[in-house]
């Protein structure tokens, strides 16, 4: 089933079959979301009580969604994954973590940040099929402590640029998940894409991440940079409800990066992929093995 214009009302429950990338699935994929009873391209909608923008979907699409009535499917703007000139890189909220992965700058100085998008992009243990949908903008946005768009973003001093109605803001990425599937997004308010600064993009990188098992969500992802100038970054996430960033003007010792975060007084996710007390004790050994790959 391909859906059909701007506001196409289907009688009863949707066999929710996004516009872009799944319009050719078969009737044995689709999923049924008891409340949705339309389905726009995002380019044509304006947008309304029980909206949702549609991203890949991976999260839309597995389990119910008591409050969505309409989905605004945002592979309608055809946007280009990934830009880049020499002031920075953008990513389009659209832009799938298959594509970020695959990526490849024409920039060479910004290899460092290809290399560390990929490993983000490698950290969600989903299959090809989700890499292939899943999108940066909807990670960013369902905002899941364990989210590696919002550990990359938050790492690099990325932007997240937002379109509201009749007003467009941005925000530093590092403050945009405000807790465990919480943000900064105003009703209605569309992430467009996410800018990254030369600046970032050249710095040296590390990265570490942790889960309870080996195909386990990270219950600790800690990711650093340290540029030029010798300034450095520490981003501690899934660990934490939101991201923890540690800047230093000089490369600190683990004791110092340690007593930094212990000064922000971070709180530890205890649930089923670790406890708190845990969860703690590996984001201090991973910040340690981070300054140690940084300073190497
Ligand atoms: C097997 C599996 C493993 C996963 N592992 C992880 C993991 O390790 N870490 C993790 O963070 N997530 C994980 N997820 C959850 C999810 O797949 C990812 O967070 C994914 O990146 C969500 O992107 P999406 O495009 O599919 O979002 P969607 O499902 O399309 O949307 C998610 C939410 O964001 C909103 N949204 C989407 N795009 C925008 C936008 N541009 N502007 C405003 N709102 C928007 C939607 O309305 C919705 O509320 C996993 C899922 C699966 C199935």
């Amino acid at each position: 089933m391909a859906a059909g214009g701007t506001g196409q009302v289907f009688p009863r429950n949707i066999v929710a079959a996004a516009w872009g990338h799944d319009h050719e699935r078969a009737g044995a994929d689709r999923v049924d979301l008891n409340t949705v009873t339309e389905f726009a391209p995002a380019t044509e909608a304006t947008w309304r009580d029980g909206d949702a923008w549609l991203g890949g979907g991976t999260f839309l699409f597995s389990q119910p969604q008591p409050g969505v009535t309409r989905l605004l499917d945002l592979a309608a703007f055809d946007w280009s994954p990934v830009t880049e000139d020499a002031d920075g890189v953008a990513i389009a909220a659209t832009c799938t973590f298959a594509e970020l992965a695959r990526w490849r700058p024409s920039h060479a100085a910004f290899a460092p940040f290809a290399a560390l998008a990929a490993r983000c992009c490698h950290a969600l243990l989903g299959s090809f099929k989700v890499h292939n949908v899943a999108t940066v903008g909807g990670n960013l946005c369902l905002s899941l402590p364990a989210g590696p768009v919002t550990a990359l973003a938050s790492t690099m001093d990325g932007v997240v640029l937002l379109r509201g109605r009749g007003e467009s803001r941005g925000m530093p990425a590092a403050d945009f998940v405000t807790g465990d599937g919480r943000n900064a997004l105003r009703p209605g308010e569309l992430l467009t894409r996410l800018w990254l600064p030369a600046a970032s993009l050249s710095a040296r990188t590390a990265f570490r991440q942790l889960s309870l098992s080996p195909a386990g969500r990270s219950a600790v992802l800690v990711a650093g940079r340290r540029d030029r100038f010798a300034d450095t970054v520490v981003t501690v996430t899934a660990s934490t409800p939101r991201p923890v960033c540690l800047r230093f003007p000089a490369p600190p010792t683990p004791a110092e990066a340690v007593a930094a975060l212990d000064a922000q007084r971070p709180e530890y996710l205890d649930d089923v992929h670790g406890n708190a007390a845990w969860r703690a004790a590996m984001t201090r050994r991973l910040i340690g093995e981070v300054l140690a790959e940084l300073a190497s």
